[in-house]
């Protein structure tokens, strides 16, 4: 049996980070849910696609066409690393990942991301309905105000303008939408251990990470 552990969490709560890093440090392949859900919304934007057409963003969900080289993920052979990480990106994502059959049109795709060593899967749903069996489920957690800081210093890094205010009320809604739609809603998965990061470095959660897996 392939191990695999998920890291499920709210937006900006660090665990793309730590998943990257926990799957560096055991040698695991990574899979970065989020970033099939930013890719489906970026084709969607660029298409001009119906955000209300289901049946079109499944069909277009199913055909995409990417790839992942090291940190880099590809949508038709273009680099779209960066292009998926724009705010209107994400916030199309959470909308177009409360549609059923755009979740059912990803699911095979993920279920093929395990492979020997082993799989560390980052996401809303991976230890709830993707991999309910996994080896470790860990749900990583911040307070809203300390994720809407993490996500200001890294745009501010990158030389994105970015405003406090408006990054929080972002992070509300996103919350919202995520926790209170009805299908694979966030919630810690049954087994799942909580860790909340609020006032962690991201090298302590995967210190406490690495520590439950070889419990
Ligand atoms: O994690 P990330 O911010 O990249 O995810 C973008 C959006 O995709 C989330 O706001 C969430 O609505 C959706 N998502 C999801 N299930 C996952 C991963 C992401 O619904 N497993």
């Amino acid at each position: 049996q392939i191990p695999v552990i998920t890291i499920d969490g709210p937006t900006a709560s660090g665990k793309g980070t730590v998943a990257q890093r926990v799957a560096d440090q055991l040698g695991y392949h990574l899979l970065d849910s989020g970033a099939l859900y930013r890719l489906t919304a970026l084709q969607a934007l660029r298409r001009g696609t119906d955000l209300a057409d289901e049946h079109a963003l499944a069909k277009l969900a199913e055909h995409l066409h990417i790839s992942f080289t090291g940190e880099a993920i590809f949508l038709s052979h273009e680099n779209v690393t960066d292009a998926i990480r724009a705010e209107e990106v994400g916030n199309t994502a959470s909308k177009i990942a409360a549609l059923p059959a755009v979740r059912q049109a990803l699911f095979a795709l993920q279920l093929g991301f395990r492979k020997a060593p082993g799989l560390v899967a980052d996401g809303r749903d991976m230890g709830t309905v993707i991999f309910p069996h996994a080896t470790l489920k860990v749900f990583l957690t911040a307070s809203v105000e300390a994720r809407a800081e993490r996500r200001y210093k890294q745009l501010i890094a990158k030389g994105i303008p970015a405003n406090m205010e408006g990054l929080l009320m972002d992070l509300k809604a996103r919350d919202d939408r995520d926790t209170h739609r009805a299908i694979a809603p966030l919630v810690p998965a049954e087994g799942a251990h909580v860790l909340d990061t609020s006032t962690m470095t991201a090298d302590e959660a995967v210190v406490q990470v690495l520590a439950w897996y070889a419990a």
